[in-house]
């Protein structure tokens, strides 16, 4: 067996060198259609993403996830611990809805909407572009910038992590809170600063040094895109039929040669490439579908007077000359999905009242004989109230033969929850078969909202 290594024929990973190490990627900028339009919608989602702590929607933050206090509050709705079911519906339509885009759409989200593509494309690169400045194809960086011109960059670079960490802290504290503690020293609230310190960190170590691996080797959602696409999935793609046989073009010719296909080999798509890949080889899972392939593309079959788009949006079926269905399973499937989870939720927030209960039995024995004869069962109601007031509850019990004892009045602060202990008291002889089936009916004196629980009293 020989002891040499094994080498690939050709290179297996965009990304490294044939001798292991990294491949650093400064991409070719193509500024043509796409990019203008991506570059509008990325910072339409910038603006968003700084602009939504501090919108206020009925005197809330619009997006306010607060840990500590376990309440998300999404767009002047805030969800409590009692609404686990509609969190998790919402998250299951989030999930619905991202796998329907992606089967209509293919991986528009990477391309245009993703926080990692957007800030590195749109903000971090053209940073570097303007202090590095590019040279050559490919947009290799200049070697002989100034140390000044570096340390720039970095400080700009780190200025900006700073920034946007704080602003992601927002969506947790809200931005009253975050004003106030920027104005005070780090050590008087350590955990948040704590955080910010680690996001800022996270946010220079990718998109200073991580880059396209993120895509490539951490996220996810890339390595799912094999069962989320289809064949008549929106992707970018290049027309085989009509690129090849591929060759470079002879000055001497100004037009292309009948046995020559119209992609003159130029490389411009693969240097334009932020992941480094060649579309030529077909789909491939480290493509972001950022569209710089296709300016670039363009750009150049206009140079050669041929028409755009030999790479373009297309499918698989549609570019091997099939015709693209629109109509297929999944593209009918998600949809009614994702109409029943939206219905679930149209009717549980319908039913929402100003005030959740829960009736909590205690472990033990389920009743007890008290000494004039009576049957007592003790139970609690956990309460939580859910409005900007404090509210006093009335409880009652029916059928009137039952008696309900409660120590004190129920009342609650604003957005406080309350365990209260009741004693059911039922003459013996209105049970049958041990049990009487009773409802406990709860009213908000400050939203007149009624809630009613059934439950059972049980009796010797
Ligand atoms: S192949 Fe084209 S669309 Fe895909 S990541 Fe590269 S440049 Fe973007
Ligand atoms: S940019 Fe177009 S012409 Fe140039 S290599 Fe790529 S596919 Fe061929």
């Amino acid at each position: 067996m020989s002891d040499e290594f094994l080498t690939p024929d050709e290179h297996v990973l965009s990304t490294l060198e044939s001798d292991g190490s990294r491949r650093w990627l400064f991409p070719r900028l193509s500024r043509g259609h796409y990019w203008y339009l991506r570059r509008i919608v990325g910072f339409a989602l910038i603006a968003i993403f700084v602009g939504l702590p501090h919108l206020y929607i009925n005197g809330k933050p619009s997006i306010l996830l607060d840990i500590t206090q376990r309440e998300f509050t999404i767009f002047g709705y805030t969800f409590l611990p009692t609404d686990t079911l509609l969190l998790a519906l919402l998250m299951i339509g989030i999930f619905l809805t991202i796998f329907l885009l992606t089967a209509l759409l293919g991986r528009v989200w990477c391309g245009w909407a993703c926080p990692q593509t957007v800030y590195l494309e749109f903000v971090y690169r053209p940073i570097e572009r303007f202090f590095l400045g590019t040279s050559g194809r490919g947009g290799v960086p200049n070697s002989k910038v100034p140390g000044y011109r570096r340390a720039a960059l970095y400080g700009v670079y780190l200025l900006l992590s700073m920034g946007l960490a704080h602003t992601f802290l927002a969506y947790f504290v809200g931005v009253e809170r975050l004003s106030q503690w920027v104005r005070q020293s780090p050590f008087e609230h350590p955990g948040p600063f704590l955080v910010m310190a680690l996001t800022t960190g996270l946010m220079m170590f990718d998109f200073v040094f991580f880059r396209e691996q993120l895509c490539l080797i951490a996220c996810p959602y890339g390595r799912f895109q094999s069962v989320l696409l289809d064949r008549n999935s929106l992707i970018v793609a290049y027309d085989t039929i009509r690129g090849e046989p591929r060759g470079k073009r002879k000055h001497e010719l100004p037009i292309i040669s009948e046995q020559q296909g119209d992609c003159i080999d130029c490389g411009l798509c693969v240097r334009t490439c932020p992941t480094g890949i060649d579309i030529r080889d077909g789909l491939q899972m480290e493509c972001v579908h950022c569209t710089q392939c296709i300016d670039a593309c363009d750009e150049i079959m206009t140079k050669i007077d041929r028409p755009t788009g030999l790479i373009r949006y297309s499918s698989q079926e549609a570019i091997e000359g099939g015709k693209q269905k629109f109509l297929r399973p999944r593209v009918i499937v998600y949809p009614a999905l994702l109409t029943i989870v939206i219905a679930i939720m149209v009717v549980t927030f319908a039913n929402k009242k100003s005030f959740d209960v829960t009736l909590i039995r205690g472990v033990g024995i389920p009743f007890s004989i008290a000494q004039d004869g009576h049957v007592e069962n003790a139970l609690q109601l956990k309460i939580v109230n859910r409005l900007e007031a404090t509210d006093e509850l009335n409880v009652t019990i029916e059928p009137e033969t039952l008696k309900l004892d409660i120590a004190e009045k129920v009342i609650l602060d604003p957005k406080a929850t309350k365990t209260v202990p009741i004693v059911v008291v039922a003459n013996r002889s209105d049970f049958q078969g041990g049990k009487i089936r009773a409802t406990i009916q709860i009213q908000s004196t400050q939203s007149n909202n009624v809630r009613r629980v059934e439950c059972q009293i049980f009796g010797p």
